[in-house]
């Protein structure tokens, strides 16, 4: 799914000299991007928020996504301040670490919802311009937040060649149009249409086809990644340590039926609900009273599963249940020494 931001009544930022939108640039690179993926890979069914000029809501852009079943979503945007020296390139993962800096990110980028009809009802009264309005979304569950993280690190690291030079990093934030996707997303900030620099690498349809080269890049490592394992490999996670052993963070109530104990049959099956930067007691109200909560440390990450099942079919069947409270929630396979690979 490649959502390029804003469009028809919304421009985005907009250069000094007024010539610049950020709503052409990055419907630009986002046809580049798709076109590469169709021609590389004519099995990937490329979808786009919006192929031409025109405002699309952003609580739409993630639904489209859920809708399609989307395996990975990226939006791509131009940053922007009132002063002509920030440049560079970031990417953000939804989630709550953040700093000043992004919270004017998310605001700017947030601040679209205003041109929405009826946005107070949408958005269960979240002004996207008071920092105190942010706190609705510390609640905030996304299953997908590690691969999420590591296709930020992959566009990060494909887009240091340039042709927008520096390197800003992967950053946390609390943006509306990626809350309520339920696969891997992210949103790439290209460069700065207020930085004279960035802006002339911008406006050059040679150096947005590079930029589009490397978010395809960037595409091409995440999907071989996740097709190798059927899942993202736990191993490339960036700068995480790795996964220690399960520790269940309370002792699993009683199972009406104990688990087999032998060693063969050591694995069973959970619903991973989250996996967030935010160490959690099972208790915590975010589990809605979930049963058998877990918690895996990886690294930088923290993974919460729910439940304990004897078969993936139970679990799954589970799962189905939970996704109304969990979105995007999915099956996995426990042991003894942790979350194992499918
Ligand atoms: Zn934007």
């Amino acid at each position: 799914m490649i959502d390029a931001g804003h469009g028809g009544h919304d421009p985005g930022a907009i250069s000094k000299d007024r010539k610049l939108y950020e709503k052409n640039v990055v419907l630009d690179l986002a046809l580049m991007l798709g076109d590469k993926i169709k021609k590389a890979y004519p099995d990937v069914k490329v979808i786009y928020t919006r192929d031409k000029d025109i405002f699309i809501p952003l609580y739409e852009r993630a639904d489209i996504a859920n809708k399609n079943h989307a395996d990975l979503f990226i939006s791509i945007h131009c940053n922007s301040v009132n002063n002509t020296k920030p440049s560079g390139f970031e990417t953000y993962v939804m989630g709550m670490d953040h700093n000043a800096a992004n919270m004017e990110v998310c605001k700017r980028e947030n601040s679209v919802i205003l041109l929405e009809d009826d946005y107070t009802a949408r958005y269960q009264g979240f002004d996207p311009n008071d920092s105190e309005s942010y706190i609705m979304f510390n609640l905030m569950q996304n299953a997908h937040f590690e691969q999420s993280l590591i296709f930020a690190e992959l566009c990060q690291n494909s887009m240091k060649g340039g042709p927008v030079v520096k390197n800003r990093g992967i950053k946390q934030g609390a943006l509306v149009v990626l809350w309520r996707s339920t696969m891997p997303s992210v949103l790439v900030e290209v460069g700065f249409i207020s930085n004279p620099q960035d802006m002339a690498a911008l406006a050059s349809k040679d150096k947005r086809q590079q930029i589009a080269g490397e978010l395809f890049n960037a595409f091409e490592k995440f999907k071989e990644q996740y097709e190798l394992s059927g899942d993202v490999e736990e191993e490339n996670i960036p700068e995480t340590a790795p996964e220690e052993p399960a520790q269940p963070v309370a002792e699993p109530a009683e199972p009406e039926s104990p688990l087999p104990s032998s060693a063969e049959q050591d694995t069973f099956f959970a619903v991973q609900v989250f996996a967030i930067s935010k160490s959690l007691k099972p208790d915590d109200p975010v589990f809605k009273g979930a049963e058998d909560v877990r918690k895996f440390n990886a690294g930088k990450v923290f993974k919460y599963t729910v439940g304990t099942f004897k078969t993936e079919e139970e679990a799954a069947a589970a799962a189905l249940k939970l996704s109304s409270d969990f979105p995007g929630c999915f099956v996995v396979k426990l042991d003894n020494s942790g979350i194992k690979k499918k």
